[in-house]
């Protein structure tokens, strides 16, 4: 039995659903500031400073790239919608859980093949929207005093797409300078840093004490966990994101 979980798109720029069952078009995503107007704040930021040693109080921020600062379940959905206008979907709202492929699976198996192809077709990392506001907090992070940011992303089992899509996004959108500060791995407990802003609930791998804070980062797939309470939200990047970063240095100042 075929039925469709919810049709409401409210929430998803993008394609429509017409009349007949088509889709249709959606509003054209909003301008984005181009990567060079947004690096203007420290033109003199040299791209071989991602490789100086670490000052000493330098806050460290891993900054995740899928739901965070691209849009990879907007650009999921509406492309899955494109291909397969006659599947049922899910809605951004009535996403749960991490692996959108399992949820998927959960609506009837041979789905979830579907759903990954969308994510595996070349050209699906590359086309994904910036996240509101993403592109600008991080150049502001950039030049904020004593603060060290690099872009912490975990590509796909198969890479052959995604891992190069990913460099060229960052450079597109974000510019070398962040090209230089970008860490692909699938185990990010290994890498060090204060703070890690990520979408994914539960971050685990080889170290069972990361050196970083994980920020939950808002995304459609989060948004109703209760998280634990020591665990720090970020919503969107139009929350007060500065203030995390403020009160983590303030941290570190006191442990030193
Ligand atoms: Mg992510």
């Amino acid at each position: 039995m075929r039925f469709v979980l919810l049709i409401s798109l409210s929430l998803v720029a993008g394609p429509q659903v017409g009349a007949l069952g088509g889709v249709e078009p959606g509003p054209a995503p909003p301008p984005v500031p181009a990567a060079a107007e947004l690096r203007r704040c420290c033109s003199g930021f040299g791209i071989s400073r991602a490789m100086e040693p670490r000052r000493p109080h330098a806050l460290r921020v891993l900054v995740d790239m899928d739901g965070v600062l691209a849009d990879f379940e907007g650009g999921l959905l509406r492309s899955f919608r494109l291909r397969f206008p006659q599947e049922p979907y899910v809605a951004l709202e009535e996403r749960r859980g991490f692996s959108a492929r399992d949820q998927y699976a959960a609506l009837r198996p041979d789905l979830a093949e579907k759903v990954a192809s969308i994510y595996e077709t070349p050209g699906f990392f590359l086309e994904l929207e910036p996240i509101p506001g993403a592109l600008e907090a991080l150049q502001e992070m950039k030049c904020m005093k004593d603060t060290e940011v690099f872009i912490c992303t975990s590509p796909l089992q198969k890479y052959n797409y995604c891992a190069s899509e990913k460099y060229h996004w960052v450079d597109k959108y974000l510019g070398p300078e962040f090209v230089d500060r970008m860490i692909l791995t699938r185990d990010k407990t290994i890498v060090s840093g204060d703070l890690l802003i990520d979408d994914k609930d539960t971050i685990q791998g080889h170290e069972e004490n990361p050196s970083w804070e994980h920020i939950l980062f808002t995304c459609c797939h989060n948004q109703h966990l209760d998280p634990l309470p020591s665990k720090r939200r970020l919503n969107s990047w139009s929350d007060n994101w500065r203030a995390i970063l403020d009160s983590k240095r303030k941290a570190r100042l006191g442990q030193d």
